[in-house]
């Protein structure tokens, strides 16, 4: 039996989809037994004890979709930055893309990138793998690595990254559709987009207004279309990035109807922020696709209502602020990207509540959900016994408020600076080990391990006390 090291003790514990007291039992960085009730009698080899009180004890939060590192513009975080930001937000597993410098197109940088990285990340980290010309051998040995997904990019873009043509796409999806996973897909429609953005620019218009009219939601609803057309021909399983109209979501469920394996996401500044905050909040709020009407941020909160979203993710992108003020100047040419791995989920979360939700429903979007799309449950995701001892607690009905110099890094900026927020992180926990503490960083990083997502790996093995 695993000697129990922590117990982390709460009248608010996220068990089963319900805040219940609870005791939860932690040996060796794993949860080895759940008692209910805040005072339930533990072992006394227990050499730590964190008391929540009536805090909300949460699973530890997912990021499925963080970049960290872009090539081309000088990112101002790598993962040890970027993690960091991650545990401060209640992140304890986050998942970044390929467009690393050098871009994670083959086995070998794949590789070499998830070494690099578990030097000095602060939260377990996964890899999507790429879908793009030049990887389209490598799809094989990126999977063998730990990549379930391989994120395809079809608009052009600085990165370097070559967009996917839909023969690249029919392979990407038939390999899937033979050995498992699933093609991340930036759906804006390449063709359409070229059109829109000279026509913009023949006009003189540069501005934020420009960006909007030249990637107008039709741009994206007729990539999603289309791309869910592609996945049901060959029959391999697609996950939508970043959706941002109601009807891009809307095709996801009518193809699901019909048989197509399609998930999709929202981002939490596609939820908070709507067009008209656009030229107020300038580059710090330019992002592709970028922010929508009202009535879509309103449609795309019927959906997730609905359970027709998958899951909440952050899309962080950590530009460097001197890069992003040229927005000011031609905002058609980016950088497009908003900084929020340590934001989304408090945020999200605040205004899932403001909304008349419960607290489970809204977690679930960051903890079960994406463990479950991500082939990491139930080591991660959720507060079970044989699942990985990671915990986010925290405290909600608060009178807080978003304050980006709380950031972790040189480059600390936000479009929520400010904002009125009443949840805050207090604890993040990490396999035991605790890594914030009153808010706080309290470890060096370094701690945080590669995760392979894909199903091949062995999940979960674990030896239990208590029920
Ligand atoms: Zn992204």
């Amino acid at each position: 039996m695993t000697a129990v090291d922590l117990v982390v003790r709460g009248e608010r514990v996220l068990l089963d989809g319900q805040l219940r007291p609870a005791t939860v039992l932690v040996g060796e960085g794993r949860i080895v037994g759940i008692m209910p009730g805040r005072d339930a009698e533990a072992p006394s080899s227990a050499a730590r004890v964190i008391d929540a009180g009536a805090d909300v004890v949460a699973p530890g939060f997912i990021d499925v979709h963080v970049h960290f590192d872009n090539p081309a513009i000088d990112l101002a975080e790598d993962f040890h930055f970027g993690t960091a930001n991650a545990s401060l937000g209640g992140c304890t597993f986050v998942i970044e893309h390929p467009f690393s410098n050098p871009l994670t197109t083959t086995a070998a940088r794949y590789e070499a990138k998830r070494k690099r990285a578990a030097e000095r990340a602060f939260v377990d980290f996964g890899l999507w793998g790429a879908l793009t010309a030049p990887s389209l051998n490598e799809l094989g040995g990126q999977r063998a690595l730990g990549a379930l997904g391989f994120k395809a990019f079809l608009p052009d873009n600085s990165m370097n990254f070559p967009p996917a043509t839909d023969d690249d796409l029919r392979k990407g999806l038939a390999f899937v559709a033979r050995e498992g996973g699933f093609v991340l897909v930036h759906a804006e429609d390449r063709d359409a987009l070229r059109t829109t953005i000279s026509r913009e620019r023949q006009a003189g218009r540069t501005g934020y207004g420009a960006v909007l009219a030249s990637r107008a939601p039709e741009i994206e609803v007729q990539a999603v279309r289309h791309v869910l057309e592609i996945a049901e021909e060959t029959g391999g399983a697609v996950h939508l990035v970043h959706l941002s109209v109601p009807e891009s979501v809307d095709l996801v469920d009518a193809a699901r109807a019909r048989g197509v394996q399609a998930s999709c996401e929202a981002m939490t500044h596609h939820l908070l922020l709507d067009s008209d905050a656009l030229p107020e909040l300038g580059w710090r709020a330019l992002c592709a696709p970028p922010l929508r009407s009202r009535a879509a941020v309103e449609g795309l909160w019927q959906r997730l209502r609905d359970g027709l979203i998958d899951v909440i993710a952050s899309d962080h992108c950590p530009y460097r602020v001197v890069d992003k003020v040229r927005a000011d100047i031609n905002a058609l040419d980016g950088p497009f990207g908003i900084q929020s791995v340590r934001e989304f989920a408090p945020l999200f979360l605040d205004e899932a509540l403001r909304r008349g939700w419960t607290l489970p429903e809204a977690l679930a979007l960051v903890t079960s959900r994406p463990a479950d799309l991500c082939g990491v449950a139930p080591r991660k995701g959720r507060i079970a016994v044989g699942a990985d001892a990671d915990f986010a607690i925290l405290q909600t009905g608060g009178n807080y408020q978003v304050d980006a110099q709380q950031q972790f890094g040189p480059d600390k900026w936000s479009p929520y600076d400010g904002r009125p927020l009443g949840v805050r992180i207090d604890t993040t926990i990490l396999r035991g080990k605790t890594l914030v503490s009153g808010g706080k960083i309290v470890v060096a990083g370094g701690d945080g391990r590669f995760l392979s997502l894909a199903p091949a790996a062995p999940v979960v093995s674990f030896e239990g006390v208590g029920d």
